[in-house]
């Protein structure tokens, strides 16, 4: 028996297989081959299942996004075959004895660049599409499997750490739960698992090794630890552990319908936080009173080029209908720092966290920027959409997206097209300068949401994604829940609402504090909707609302 520790981050119990996720390594093997006809043979087969997976892309696409969504990955299927790339690759096999990666490697490099170099912007945006496709030949030509997961069984999945990229392609029916060496509680593979419900340790370190790939494994999300090769009595301790939180959720179920209020009398609305139109049937099972947050980043991340407008506009129509009129906030792309999408080539930036990101690019790059907002309200029409910017530091920044909100509704009013009237328009609180100057910033905009994993980060100058720093990363830090105070008090002086969309809205320690300054709303994940309604209904604030207040702002 091995046991593992690190820290949960997402909690639960579940057995199965230990499986490490599979990636391409970054270099390219390059070698002189004997036989070119044999791996000219290779290239083939390759190409050819190239051609079959992205057969398969181009059907999901269609079910879930039609037929321009579809395109895209048609398009792929035929550059595959392109008569001029397919020639380049068999000159550099046959003639120079090249091994087939490296000869798919330097065809797409060679066609990439000459694309790249057309002035024309959609022939050089054509780059991205050679390269995408060589990537994946070059993948299958080394054995790295789709999605990252080969196996017929669900498996516990283990990895370094995962990108937000990487978590969006993951086949999620074979995951039972995941154990990472580095990551850290606000990183996207711990949203990930919380946003699924299944258990997440993160920060095992060198304790998580390679050698014990296919061990049997039991992980206590709640507790941190993995257990490989367990006992007879610590897999049933276990196993009891996994009923007891079972039937705990089923008590939890006679929740359900029960609105969120103390035993006097406040009311606070929780709403669920998702990245894709198939977290939706988890909010409705557990009662979320609406979307708080839905990281569009994450469609951009699922995709191979920029999504189209009809791919996006497919994609929110979905998720507003499906929430039958409740509101949804779809906050605007969030990428850069963390979120990195190679199609956007954007520069390394030597402090990424603080470089161009979210709704700098979106004001820096206004097609992109365009294309989603028009996709935004044309889906209006299908249910109450809420508009949110991120990471927001200046008022001229709301006002200049908002220019933009007012230039796209003036394109569909000519076009014909119809949207909704009443979609409100927020924006998050994630900066230290945006909470101090939520004063002013509350004049322009409907609502705002917090998000306290960048405001800690921001304010307390600390890497979110770094778990080295464990103690030092506390969302709990005066100057972190004073400035969630500020907000909250800036907002309703100007008649607007204030949200927590962070993960710290979930944090049962802080609820009482939440609900005493006046928050009005918390978005979790769908999991965490019933456990903050019982801790909102048990709560009596009274006399404890000054205390926490005092406690807050005193010594
Ligand atoms: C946040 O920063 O708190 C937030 C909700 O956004 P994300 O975690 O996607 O950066
Ligand atoms: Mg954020």
């Amino acid at each position: 028996m091995i046991t593992i520790k690190g820290k949960g981050v997402s909690a639960g119990v579940a057995a199965g297989p230990l499986y490490f996720y599979q990636r391409a390594s970054g270099s390219i093997p390059r070698y002189q081959v004997e036989d070119r006809g044999t791996e000219w043979e290779r290239f083939k087969a390759a190409q050819a299942k190239a051609i079959e997976q992205l057969g398969v892309l181009a059907e999901k696409a269609r079910e879930e996004a039609g037929d321009d969504a579809a395109m895209l990955f048609e398009t792929h299927q035929m550059m595959c075959e392109d008569m001029d790339y397919e020639e380049a690759i068999q000159n550099a096999i046959a003639d120079e004895g090249l091994n087939a990666e490296a000869a798919v490697f330097d065809s797409g490099e060679f066609q990439a660049e000459a694309f790249a170099a057309m002035e024309d912007e959609y022939f050089s945006a054509r780059a991205a599409d050679v390269r995408d496709i060589s990537r994946r030949i070059i993948g299958i030509l080394a054995g790295v499997v789709e999605g990252g997961i080969d196996s017929d069984v669900p498996v516990v999945l283990a990895a370094d750490d995962l990108a937000p990229s990487e978590t969006v392609q993951l086949d999620k029916s074979k995951i039972l739960g995941f154990v990472t060496s580095g990551g850290s509680g606000s990183s996207h593979t711990a949203i990930l698992a919380r946003t699924m419900g299944i258990p997440a340790i993160i920060g095992a370190g060198d304790q998580l090794r390679e050698e014990y790939a296919g061990k049997e494994v039991v992980i206590d999300g709640g507790e941190g630890v993995a257990i490989l090769d367990a006992d007879e009595e610590t897999y049933a301790k276990l196993m009891k552990k996994k009923e007891e939180l079972r039937k705990r959720q089923e008590l939890l179920g006679q929740l359900k319908g029960k609105p969120n209020v103390t035993k006097d009398g406040h009311e606070i609305r929780i709403y669920c936080n998702i990245g894709d139109p198939k977290d939706v049937p988890p909010v409705l099972e557990n009662d979320g009173g609406g979307i708080g947050l839905f990281r569009s980043e994450f469609l951009y991340l699922n995709c191979d080029d920029y999504p189209t407008e009809d791919y996006q506009f497919e994609a929110y129509k979905k998720v507003l209908s499906d929430m039958g009129g409740k509101e949804v906030v779809i906050r605007t792309l969030d990428i850069g720092a963390d979120k990195m999408i190679e199609y956007f080539h954007l520069p390394e930036e030597e402090n990424p966290a603080l470089g161009n990101r979210a709704l700098r690019i979106c004001l820096n790059r206004p097609e992109i920027f365009r294309t989603q907002l028009r996709a935004l309200y044309r889906a209006s029409a299908y249910g109450r959409l809420s508009i949110m910017f991120p990471m927001v530091t200046a008022v001229w920044e709301v006002e200049e997206a908002k220019k933009m909100c007012e230039q796209v509704k003036a394109e569909l009013d000519a076009e014909g097209i119809p949207y909704s009237d009443h979609v409100d328009v927020g924006i998050m609180i994630e900066t230290p300068a945006a909470a101090v100057i939520s004063d002013r910033l509350a004049k322009v905009v409907d609502f705002f949401s917090i998000g306290t994993n960048d405001l800690t980060q921001y304010t307390l100058a600390c890497d979110r994604q770094n778990n080295d720093l464990g103690r030092f990363f506390n969302p709990h830090h005066p100057a972190v829940l004073r400035l969630i105070k500020l907000v909250a008090e800036n907002a309703h002086k100007e008649g607007i609402w204030c949200g927590i969309c962070g993960e710290l809205g979930a944090d049962l320690e802080l609820t009482e504090t939440f609900l005493s300054i006046g928050v009005d709303e918390l978005s979790v994940s769908p999991r965490a909707v019933l456990p903050l309604r019982q801790k909102v209904r048990e709560t009596e604030l009274g006399a404890v609302k000054q205390k926490l207040i005092d406690e807050l702002m005193g010594d």
